[in-house]
């Protein structure tokens, strides 16, 4: 069986969320941007950061991308790609990507490049968790929540195989002997 173990509370990912805002509204220097979501881990965080971003007088547009790194497994494979696009034009625009987790970085990589490439003028980013022990590319994101040790995290909006998404806090999952 796993076990889920809460690592980070509900009242810690409040706090943290509402201190990112006031970072982003303030790092930002009350430029326009859009945000962009990575779809679906980055979707409870989001939510959360656009209420929070709302309470310091932005609003910002919001559209998403789905970026596959190949592959089901825990493990990224060490390719990124853009599955599905923008609904909207980013040329010209300044855009914070937003995701769950900068692991290996090299989907954040990839969808910060892939925006650039499409004529974005900035594309800043912002992540919940850090693993930087990971990395495996030169990424450090603009913006990020907790850092994290190298382990498994869910809940959310993090998933292991689409479970636990809907977890109210970040959970360490735990494979223990057998399937769960
Ligand atoms: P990357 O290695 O490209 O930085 O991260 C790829 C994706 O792997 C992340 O967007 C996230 O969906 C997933 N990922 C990385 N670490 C974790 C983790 O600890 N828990 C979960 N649930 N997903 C992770
Ligand atoms: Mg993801």
């Amino acid at each position: 069986m796993a076990s889920v173990n809460e690592m980070i509370s509900e009242e810690q990912l409040r706090i943290r969320v509402e201190e990112i805002s006031h970072e982003i509204a303030d790092g930002m220097g009350g430029e326009d941007f859009t945000i962009v979501g990575v779809l679906k881990g980055s979707v409870v965080f989001l939510a959360d950061l656009m209420r929070a971003l709302h309470r310091r007088g932005l609003c910002p547009e919001v559209d998403f991308l789905t970026v596959s790194s190949y592959g089901e497994s825990t493990e990224s494979s060490g390719a990124a790609k853009v599955l599905s696009g923008l609904h909207q034009e980013v040329t010209g625009k300044t855009i914070l990507l937003v995701d769950d987790i900068a692991d290996t970085a090299l989907t954040l990589q990839h969808a910060r490049d892939h925006l650039l490439s499409l004529g974005a003028r900035e594309a800043y980013t912002c992540v919940l968790l850090d693993k930087p022990a990971r990395r495996r590319v030169d990424f450090t994101p603009d913006y990020h929540g907790f850092s994290i040790q190298n382990v498994f995290v869910v809940g959310y909006g993090l998933d292991a195989a689409n479970r636990h998404r809907c977890l109210p806090y970040v959970a360490e999952l735990k494979e223990g002997d057998g399937a769960e």
